[in-house]
């Protein structure tokens, strides 16, 4: 690899890989391109039920599913559709169907209540909501929460019949559909396919703009033949991926199931992460790459359970999506001494790779080089690019980055320079050769296993209990979860309340991994001038 400076004299750091072409396909096209490569192998495999589809089928599937949201549900190009579901198969069939009829996709945490699946609905105004059985009540309650009217596509593995749903196998296995329909699709590279959800640096989740072109480049940079983690499909040879990472989150989305399928792996779905089914997967399916965030690393490290012969198949694991602490590599190293071990470095709002280890290297606390095509800079807090080693807040270019947030001008000004450089919120380093190091992260963010918590949604919900004058969240650290929630509440005068009261009453409207730690009642909160809530000083002193 050319080894050129990759720091410009004005202090921006380039990537010392070679430019990728920038796409002008869609995401479906792309991976339908390369399709007749290895059509006839496997394409998904439930990793609980063994049910498998082949590539062909795949491909197959998503164009019948496509048709029919078109001609039965009118979706026009850029309708929203909503997918909520633990992983299996069927994801990637409705994903890439939905953005096959021209559609942009939304994803849903299968964990959410019915009240964070109304404000969902509500912030991205879907035409269709898609989900498995167990999730049918949720959509029901909260569409009556929002007094909307949606039809519900239910993906059940059997044909059992669930009132006031439209079965997915039905639309699939209909041989009458008019396929013609798909000529009328117009959508581009420049358009929108994804909208994941994001609080970004600061306030309430936001959706955020990711388009063919950004993803099929993110998928292309991760091609180059210095950082990529997989091998190529040939008629012997076909990487195994177990996608134990949730689907909904971008990381689960983009890096294991679409760029993978887009190169002809065989992906392995696990609904739910458990124990004794994940080291199972592991063996029967001589998975070859594994990805992972910091608490599943932990527990590969740890558990009794999983023995040095469980990683037996694997060549590579790659953690990103939150801070990991060096311990719980080289405890994970110590059983998988054939393992490679990388660390990668993105956000939903840069679909979501920018930093990868280049192969071999071992300098496993790095979050590694800029993928081609990739700009990077560390700035002061006047905005003025550091030199090496100086600690900043790091700024982001590349074709990768989101087009904006969904109707909000103001934060994607805020977020996006008018030179194109997106303010990640997180506190860098880069060292002489462009090696990136994570320090802190400078946003408000709180992240529980990997995931997005945003402090401004749980201080709104703890705001409604009748006790509650103010609140103030922010993370602490936990030795399970990286971090999670704790709160600092100022009560009303003349009301008493118990910490437990609070916590309950919060977990009543929010999934689970965004429960309280702890509460903590103070007389008042630290307030800028302008009345805005100082969690910084919050954490200072905590
Ligand atoms: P998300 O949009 O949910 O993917 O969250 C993005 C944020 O996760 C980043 O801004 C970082 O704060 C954090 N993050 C992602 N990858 C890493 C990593 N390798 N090391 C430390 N933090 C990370």
């Amino acid at each position: 690899c050319t080894t050129y400076s990759i720091w410009t004299s004005d202090n921006i750091v380039r990537s010392k890989f070679k430019d990728i072409t920038l796409p002008k396909e869609t995401l479906t096209n792309h991976i339908w391109e390369k399709l007749d490569r290895w059509a006839d192998k496997p394409a998904l495999i439930c990793g609980v039920s063994n049910r498998c589809i082949t590539y062909h089928q795949l491909m197959k599937f998503s164009k019948i599913f496509a048709a029919q949201l078109r001609n039965k549900f009118n979706i026009s190009d850029g309708n929203v559709v909503l997918i909520m579901m633990n992983n299996i198969p069927e994801y990637a069939i409705t994903l890439l169907g939905a953005a096959e009829a021209g559609a942009e996709v939304t994803t849903v945490n299968p964990t959410y209540t019915v009240y964070e699946v109304q404000r969902h609905i509500m912030l991205s105004d879907p035409k269709i909501l898609i989900g498995t059985p167990d999730m049918v009540p949720l959509f029901k309650n909260a569409l009556k929460l929002s007094k909307k009217v949606i039809p519900i596509i239910n993906c059940s593995n059997d044909n059992s019949t669930i009132i006031d749903t439209v079965s997915f196998n039905e639309l699939i296995e209909d041989s009458h559909v008019n396929m013609n329909v798909l000529n009328n699709v117009k959508r581009s590279a420049e358009d929108v396919v994804l909208l994941p959800y994001s609080s970004g640096t600061t306030g309430l989740p936001k959706g955020v703009e990711l388009t063919h072109r950004s993803i099929v480049s993110n998928f292309l940079q991760q091609n180059d033949e210095h950082i990529r983690q997989y091998e190529d499909t040939t008629v012997s040879h076909q990487d195994s991926v177990l996608a134990v990472l949730p689907f909904f989150h971008l990381y689960g989305l983009a890096i294991v199931l679409l760029h993978k399928l887009s190169v002809g792996c065989k992906i392995v779905t696990l609904p739910q992460f458990q124990p004794n089914t994940f080291v199972n997967a592991l063996e029967q399916h001589n998975i070859s790459i594994l990805y992972a965030a910091p608490p599943l690393v932990l527990f590969l490290g740890s558990y009794v359970g999983v023995k040095q012969h469980h990683f037996d198949s694997i060549r590579r694991i790659m953690s990103a999506a939150a801070p990991i602490p060096k311990a719980d590599i080289e405890n994970i190293l110590k059983k998988g001494k054939r393992m490679e071990f990388l660390q990668g470095y993105g956000l939903t709002e840069t679909s979501p790779l920018v930093t990868t280890f280049e192969i071999g290297y071992q300098n496993y606390t790095s979050a590694g080089l800029p993928l081609p095509n990739t700009e990077l800079k560390v700035v002061d807090p006047n905005g003025q690019a550091l030199s090496s080693n100086k600690i900043g807040e790091l700024l982001i270019r590349g074709p990768q980055v989101m087009k904006g947030y969904r109707n909000n001008t103001e934060a994607t000004k805020n977020a996006i320079t008018e030179d194109g450089w997106f303010k990640s919120g997180d506190l860098c380093s880069i060292n002489e050769d462009g090696y990136v190091t994570v320090i802190d992260r400078l946003k408000e963010l709180i992240k529980v296993k990997g995931f997005q918590v945003a402090p401004a949604e749980l201080e709104s919900v703890i705001k409604e209990h009748p006790s509650v004058l103010d609140a103030g969240v922010i993370g602490v650290p936990d030795e399970n979860t990286g971090e999670r929630p704790k709160a600092f509440i100022v009560l009303k005068d003349g009301y008493t309340c118990q910490a437990q009261d609070i916590a309950s009453f919060v977990a009543n409207y929010v999934a689970d991994y965004k429960r309280l730690k702890e509460v903590e009642f103070v007389e008042r909160l630290p307030k800028s001038p302008s009345g805005k809530l100082l969690r910084r000083v919050l954490k200072e002193n905590f």
